[in-house]
This record gives C-alpha cells, structure tokens and sequence, in this order.
C-alpha cells in the first residue's frame, strides 16, 4: 500500500472498518508540491463512502468494545499506536514531505514525534476521564454524581499544511475519550493518513473504531459534517469553510471544536533581545513557507529599531535555503499548489496599491513546483488588504509604533483584526509583557519566543479563529459529555 513506490499509477485508498477500498468518488491527482509532478491518484471518498464508514463508526462505538473497554486497555492500544509511528519514522516522513514539499528534517524529526507524542500524552488521559460526585441539597439523603462520557462518533476533517499531526491532535483525544472517528483528510494531502490508517490496525485498534476517507471538502467533508448519525465534528481550516460547517450542523445541532485562521501579531519593543527576536519573528512566519495557522505574520516594531528588525529579517529571509521538501539541507520548500502560490502572490502584487513597500521577496521563484520567495511588506495602513486577511504564505508585514504610545495602544492596534488565535510579545520588561499579554484578544500569547506549543497546552483561537481548544485536558473534554446522576438513598 503505501510501500508502493511514488507514480501517477499509486491508487491513495480509504481505510473503511478495516478493509481497503478505492473512493467511488472523482479521481484526482495527489502532487509533489516541489515539482508539481503526479506521485499518486487519489480515488476521492464520496456520499456514499463516508456514509459506509459512519455506520461504520456508529456500530462500532453503540456495539463495538471501544468505548466500554478498560480504559487502561485503551491507554496500552494509544501508546502503541504512537510507538509503531516512531519505529515508522523514516517511511511516515518521507510520504509527509513529499505530499506536502515540507522538508523531511521538518517532517520526520518534529511533526512526526509531535504527533506521536499528541498519542502517548492523550494515553495518559484514558485513564484520567472522570466526573465528579456532587453536594445536593435535595430533601433526604442523596448521592448525586456526573458521569463523563464518550460523546460517541466523531468526524474529524483536517487541512493539509500538517497533516499527518493534524490528524493526530484529533484523533488521539478523541480515541482516549472512548470516542469512534471518521478521519476526514485534506483532499490535497492524503498520504499520511494511510499510512496511519495502517499503524492503527497494526497496532489492535479494533475494526471501525477509526475510518479514513480522504475526499474533497464539499463531498466527504460536506457528507460528514451533514450526517445524523455523527455526534461531533472537529474542524481545522480556514475560516470561511468553519463558518459555512457552523451553519451545516446547526441541522442536527452535533458539537463543533473549530481551529480556523489567523493574522497573529508579534510585538517586538526596543529593549527585547533583538539577537533571539530577529531570526524568532523571522522563522515564526517563514517556517513551514508561511502555512502555519498561528504563524506571527503581522510585526509590530518600535521605530526606533525598526530598521535593524527589518533588516536582519530580510536578511534572514535572502538566505534561507529554499526547495524541494528532499533536498538535503533545505529550511523551507514549496506552497502546497499552484493556486496557493497564485493566491499568495495576488497578496503581494496588490499590497503597494495600499501603500506598501515590499522590501524583499515578492516573486515566485522560477523552478519547478510552487516556489514563493519569503516576503516581507513594510505597510503603515492597517485597512490594507495584506495587513488584515491571512495569505498563509511566507508574507510578513511590517508596521511601526512609537515609544510614545501606550500598552492600550499598542493592544488595540494589534487586536484590530478579526481573527485572535496567537500572539508573541518581546521585551525584557516583565511588566510590560504581562499588562500586554493581558490585553491581547488572542487564544495564546507567547512571550520572548515565537513556538510555544505543548500537547499540555490548550490551543485555540478567539474570535473569528475559531471555537473551544485542543490540547491538554480541554482537548479530551471536548470528545465527552457529562450525566447526571441522582440516587435516592433516603431510608
Ligand atoms: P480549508 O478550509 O479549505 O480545508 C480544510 C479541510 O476542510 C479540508 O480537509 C477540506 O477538504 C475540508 N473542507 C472544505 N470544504 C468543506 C466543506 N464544505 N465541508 C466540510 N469540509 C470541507 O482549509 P485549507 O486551505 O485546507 O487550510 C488552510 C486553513 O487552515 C488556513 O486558514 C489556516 O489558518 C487553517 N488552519 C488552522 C489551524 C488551527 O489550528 N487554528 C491549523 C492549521 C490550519
């Protein structure tokens, strides 16, 4: 299966219960980013597919073992899941590299332990789902408790920019919970997924407790989120398809967790250790070519030193070394299609219309794939297009504060923005940071560091980037509901 060697010819399968079956749907090309060459066919997941695999998943959660088994049992099965990734390393990163054009150092050294990790850490939490017996002031005498249940099948539908985590951070919970899922993956990144799909057999999950129909959003996606029979939908991507699946289950009022976009400021003030915040603010938005949802893409320097910020960002952005996700030594590869690269460019194309200066990049770099050079955009008008919409590329915009201006100030200029997911605040005046990171309208806030993240730490946006956490206990909470209780003990 997914030892085949990569050619047009490579049939990307759906993991149903626990059989291997070609999509019904449209067949579509799943392309190596860093060539645009065909490395597989993808045969989409249609209505029907994702319907098989829910009542898949409905059987296997109402019937199966997985959500009355010994949570300890489930525990040891998560744990193994996350070793057989490991031990998969090497196979597991290459596919993510190729598919997605992401170095593999990137892949296999950080996204695939992370994801790995995201198992062995929600392993923990099997074990540690309870609920609470509560202090009732009925008449009589009473015992009144919650129970904390599995929320029953979930539907998980990730992007494509860190697939093979994405999936991970989702279905690890959600497993832990007692939870059964149908794993939607992004229709331009499946192979990952497959390859998990088959650990996760390999490893005892029992038949149907996980699905994996890769597909197009507005078919299996669409399918998914529609269907009645699906408890709960957890959704990462952008904001525009979040609001539309907000108005989808709105139809059988099923739960939604939503991960969206962002716009997240980075505050640098002229006493932060410019040695760490230059290459900090600099990889924070130019790390994985910009895809990144919390990606810091929105600077905001004190003036008085912002032409060494500028500067030593745009130095870092000329010499990164940029290509194919294989070749060795590369620090950022491809955008993850033409139209991305398009839709990026249109960004940087348009941006000097509202008055910016682009002071390094803004060109497609003539190769094969879909090669962007980092960007950085000095934009002092905040309506500018390019300063307010997220282009999820390797695009910074640069705009100047005063030493005059206040904490609020400078709060209320990097909260206006319609998305709240991440933040980063330099500065070594403790004081300043924590006033700040108060003020931020934004779901995390990271201080005198651009990567802050920790499966310990709930992850998620505020306003328009998205609804409820991932991570930490939150993150497993959110794939269970709480019981009522009550007993009449009176004599
Ligand atoms: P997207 O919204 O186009 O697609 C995401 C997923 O949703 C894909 O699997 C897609 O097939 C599916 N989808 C599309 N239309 C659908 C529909 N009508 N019904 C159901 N599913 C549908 O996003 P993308 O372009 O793949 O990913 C980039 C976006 O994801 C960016 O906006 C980025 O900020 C966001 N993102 C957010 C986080 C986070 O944790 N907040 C993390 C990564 C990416």
């Amino acid at each position: 299966m997914s030892d085949r060697a990569a050619s047009a010819e490579r049939v990307v399968r759906l993991l149903i219960e626990d059989e291997w079956v070609e999509g019904t749907g449209e067949r579509i090309p799943v392309v190596d980013p860093s060539t645009g060459a065909a490395i597989a066919t993808l045969a989409t997941a249609d209505a029907h597919d994702v319907d098989r695999a829910v009542r898949a998943a409905r059987i296997a959660f109402d019937d199966g073992p997985w959500a009355r088994m010994r949570p300890k049992e489930r525990a040891r099965l998560l744990w193994r899941v996350a070793e057989l990734i490991d031990a998969d390393a090497e196979k597991l990163g290459a596919l993510e590299s190729l598919d997605t054009g992401k170095p593999l150092h990137i892949a296999r050294d950080i996204e695939l332990p992370a994801a790995a990790e995201a198992f062995r850490y929600y392993a923990g939490w099997a074990t540690k789902l309870s609920g609470q017996t509560k202090n009732v002031s009925l008449p009589g005498e009473w015992l009144a408790m919650t129970l904390r249940e599995p929320i029953g099948v979930a539907g998980l539908i990730v992007p494509w920019n860190s697939p093979l985590l994405m999936a991970a951070t989702k279905l690890a919970p959600a497993l832990a919970a007692g939870c059964t899922a149908v794993l939607k993956p992004a229709e331009l990144t499946p192979l990952s997924a497959e390859r998990l799909g088959e650990l996760i057999l390999e490893a005892g999950i029992p038949p149907g407790v996980v699905s994996i129909v890769p597909g197009l959003g507005s078919i299996a996606g669409q399918t998914l989120a529609e269907h009645s029979l699906v408890d709960k939908i957890t959704f990462t991507g952008s904001t525009a398809v979040g609001k539309h699946l907000l108005a989808t289950v709105a139809g059988t009022l099923k739960r939604i967790t939503l991960e969206l976009g962002g716009k997240s400021p980075v505050v640098v003030f002229s006493d932060a250790d410019l040695g760490r915040a230059i290459p900090s603010a600099a990889m924070g938005v130019f790390a994985n070519t910009g895809q990144i949802c919390g990606a810091g893409s929105r600077l905001f320097v004190d003036e008085s030193v912002a032409d060494e910020v500028i500067s030593g960002i745009a130095d870092i952005a000329r010499d990164l070394r940029i290509g194919g996700g294989q070749e060795p030594g590369v620090q950022i590869g491809p955008v993850i299609s033409d139209a991305q690269r398009t839709r990026v460019l249109s960004y940087v194309y348009s941006a000097p219309e509202d008055g910016a200066e682009v002071v390094v990049g803004g060109s497609p770099i003539e190769r094969p794939g879909f090669f962007v050079e980092p960007t950085v955009v000095r934009v002092e008008n905040p309506m500018a297009r390019i300063a307010r919409e997220e282009v999820f590329g390797p695009v910074l915009t640069v705009q100047t504060f005063s030493a005059r201006e206040s904490v609020e100030t400078i709060a209320l200029r990097a909260n206006d923005s319609d998305y709240g997911l991440s933040s980063s605040i330099w500065t070594r005046d403790i004081t300043r940071a924590h006033r700040l990171a108060r003020r931020l309208r934004a779901g995390e806030v990271r201080i005198n560091t651009a990567f802050g993240m920790d499966e310990d730490m709930p992850f998620g946006g505020t306003k328009q980037s998205g609804w409820g956490k991932e991570y930490g206990g939150e993150g497993v909470e959110a794939y269970t509901q709480l019981k009522s209780v009550t007993v009449d003990i009176t004599p």
